[in-house]
């Protein structure tokens, strides 16, 4: 089980997916952590097996005995152990402290986990400086690069992530990192070549085609944004966000998103626009997308994929959802999917199942703002943040009723409601 946790971590953040989306909301999200089995991802695992490491580290056991640093080394595996087991709760500082205790008594195995819990616990500058110590120590270690890339991204450094990419490539081929490579050198050029225009919170990157009031318009609409949505989450993402706007064309051509795609959100808010884009549905995609960007940046890969699409359609500004959600769930054609379903990314689900998909999600979250209001939303969220419980857990200490429970009010609202009982005030 632990064999794979980096990956399972780092994936989780990373490869993010681009779910089709229902006609006329515009999106795409973050994909939720994976199950912790992903060997699959990581077909030579992703920590050596422990006796391996032993040995690179010169402390097999004989050799502790033998230079009388038994006790020491002891220690030091304990604090492994510990370190590992907060990774895997998704204890991030806990885990960033046992692996530096670890590290620092000569555990050599902890070097890699340890830049990923620096990583995930935002102290980048750290991350970076215990990601490179693993360089120089096991420049042959594949996860070493996989995690340098990740890390020197976060940090904005996009050149250096596909340098490291690029030479993960070469130790470890994936077809994945391919595409990743791919859109980060895209990136490279956006930055190097693009227009820019700057706000407090905001960076919005665009084409030459792109009219620069229409960056203006976003730039002023990710503002707004921030405001409404901080006004209800009470989070506000402290690092800038970027977002890049591409002509129709060339958003299909980067993003790979479905034909009817209105928006992704990936790291980066990227929007497809054009001359006649109407600036309320600018705003509207906008709003939908920052709601993306400040639940990941709140709660890392923890949310549901029905959290993210409700919470992204129910604070989209002016949103006239609940009458089309409404009309399609009241369809006796229309099959439900079940709650499962809807926590794990919408991507797997052609286009009929994904409207059904956002109209559940829509009405799922419609209904807990209605009869609840969003103080206990935050909470969920950040009760999901911590990573210690699972939403079975989390949900009914909120709630005090199981989420299939709130799913069948939610449909029963649909019934006796004409439209949506709840207003962003
Ligand atoms: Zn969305």
């Amino acid at each position: 089980m632990r064999e794979g946790i980096i990956v399972v971590l780092v994936l989780a953040g990373l490869w993010l997916v681009m779910p089709p989306r229902s006609k006329d909301t515009g999106d795409v999200a973050v994909a939720p952590a994976p199950e912790p089995a992903g060997d699959a991802s990581s077909p030579q695992g992703v920590l050596a097996p422990q006796e391996e490491w032993m040995v690179i580290a010169g402390v097999t056991g004989q050799e502790a005995v033998a230079t009388g640093a038994a006790a020491d080394a002891a220690a030091a595996s304990e604090a492994y152990s510990r370190g590992i087991t907060a990774l895997e709760s998704e204890r991030f500082s806990e885990a960033a402290s046992s692996l530096e205790a670890a590290r620092n008594a000569g555990d050599r195995r902890a070097l890699v986990p340890l830049a990923v819990a620096l990583w995930k616990a935002e102290r980048l500058r750290d991350a970076v400086n215990a990601i490179r110590n693993a360089a120089v120590e096991q420049p042959e270690n594949p996860d070493v690069w996989l995690v340098m890339g990740e890390v020197m991204e976060a940090v904005g450094d996009l050149q250096a992530a596909v340098d490291a990419w690029e030479h993960l490539r070469t130790l470890r081929p994936d077809s994945r990192l391919d595409e990743r490579i791919r859109r980060a050198r895209a990136d490279l050029k956006v930055r190097d070549r693009w227009r820019s225009q700057v706000s407090r919170n905001f960076s919005v990157f665009f084409e030459g085609p792109v009219a620069s009031q229409v960056a203006h318009t976003t730039l002023d609409a990710l503002e707004d944004a921030r405001r409404d949505v901080g006004g209800v989450l009470h989070y506000y993402p402290g690092r800038p966000i970027e977002a890049v706007l591409y002509t129709r064309e060339s958003f299909f051509d980067v993003t790979r998103s479905p034909a009817w795609s209105g928006g992704v959100f990936d790291g980066r808010v990227r929007l497809p626009v054009s001359g006649a884009t109407d600036p309320g549905e600018l705003r509207r995609v906008a709003t939908h997308e920052y709601v993306h960007a400040a639940l990941h940046s709140m709660a890392g890969d923890t949310i549901p994929t029905w959290l993210h699409e409700g919470m992204a359609m129910n604070l989209e500004a002016d949103e006239p959802s609940y009458a089309w959600a409404r009309s399609l769930l009241m369809d006796s054609e229309t099959v439900p999917l079940s709650l499962e379903k809807l926590g794990w990314p919408f991507l797997a689900l052609d286009e009929e199942q994904a409207n059904v998909a956002y109209a559940q999600s829509f009405v799922l979250v419609n209904s807990l703002l209605t009869r609840f209001g969003h103080y206990k939303l935050r909470d969920l969220v950040n009760g999901l943040a911590t990573g210690d419980q699972p939403l079975a857990d989390v949900y009914p200490r909120i709630y005090r009723e199981t989420l299939e429970r709130s799913m069948e009010r939610a449909m029963a609202d649909l019934r006796t409601r004409e439209e949506s009982g709840w207003r962003r005030s």
